[in-house]
């Protein structure tokens, strides 16, 4: 049985209404990394890092799945194999669509992490510098999310997924941020049959057995066909 592992990144979301880092106008463009996303900005101004998660937080949760997330929640549904997805993304849209199982290597803006104790709880829709951790007190509560600089979660089980993949997709992402822009070299390595889905080449893309080019609404459901083609056709 084929093991399949997906990774997304901001491009899934695209159509979503949730802006990609590129987007002209979206909220990267408003707000430089150093500023917001990295451990040294909430050390100098914790009250801007949750203002601007705050903003991502209450977007996100206004936010509906799209027709490439919806697919792959059937891809986990009707492919008999085990199918990992691995997100970059700090949204819930593959939950919301009915995924199981994702592995949010950047965290999830859904989530409060205690930067004293460790203790993880679920967000309130706006957080504050002022908030007490829920276990030790401490008003240290940030954020479940990785910042530039600071080590994603769950790779070792991530580069084990990778190790015994048949196929790999790489799925809207740019192939500018580490280590995910190394999935597909380690995947391939392992003998995975790589493919990108992607509007244009990533910075990685020549790690990659096939491309296919286009939105993810439009190339995620036709890829995800292909891949139940036969299973699909059999539960007709
Ligand atoms: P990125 O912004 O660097 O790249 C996005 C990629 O998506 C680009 O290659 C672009 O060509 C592609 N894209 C744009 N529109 C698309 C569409 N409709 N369909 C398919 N692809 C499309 O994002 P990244 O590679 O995920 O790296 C970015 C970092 O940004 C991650 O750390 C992630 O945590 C963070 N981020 C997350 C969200 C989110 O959670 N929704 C949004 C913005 C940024
Ligand atoms: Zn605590």
């Amino acid at each position: 049985m084929e093991k399949i592992v997906i990774l997304t990144g901001a491009g899934i979301s695209a159509e979503s209404g949730l802006g990609t880092f590129r987007d002209a106008g979206g909220i990267w463009s408003e707000n430089r990394i150093e500023d917001v996303a990295t451990p040294e900005a909430f050390a100098r101004d914790a009250a801007r890092v949750h203002r601007f998660y705050n903003a991502r937080r209450v977007q996100a949760a206004a936010a509906e799945p799209n027709a490439a997330h919806a697919a792959l929640a059937r891809l986990q549904a009707g492919h008999p194999g085990e199918v990992v997805i691995v997100t970059q993304n700090v949204d819930g849209l593959h939950e919301a669509a009915g995924s199981r199982g994702v592995i949010h290597m950047h965290g999830e803006l859904a989530r409060a992490l205690c930067a004293a104790c460790g203790l993880r709880w679920d967000a309130a829709p706006e957080m504050s510098p002022s908030d007490a951790c829920p276990g030790c007190g401490a008003r240290a509560c940030r954020p479940d999310v990785v910042w530039f600089g600071e080590m994603p979660y769950r790779m070792e089980e991530v580069l084990d997924h990778l190790a015994g993949a048949d196929v790999f997709a790489a799925i809207g992402t740019s192939g500018e941020v580490w280590p995910a822009a190394g999935f597909a070299q380690e995947a391939a390595l392992a003998g995975a049959h790589c493919v990108e889905i992607n509007p244009e080449a990533s910075a990685v893309a020549s790690d990659f057995h096939e491309a296919r080019r286009g939105r993810a609404s439009e190339m995620v459901p036709a890829w995800v066909a292909d891949l139940l083609g036969g299973a699909g056709d059999q539960s007709l």
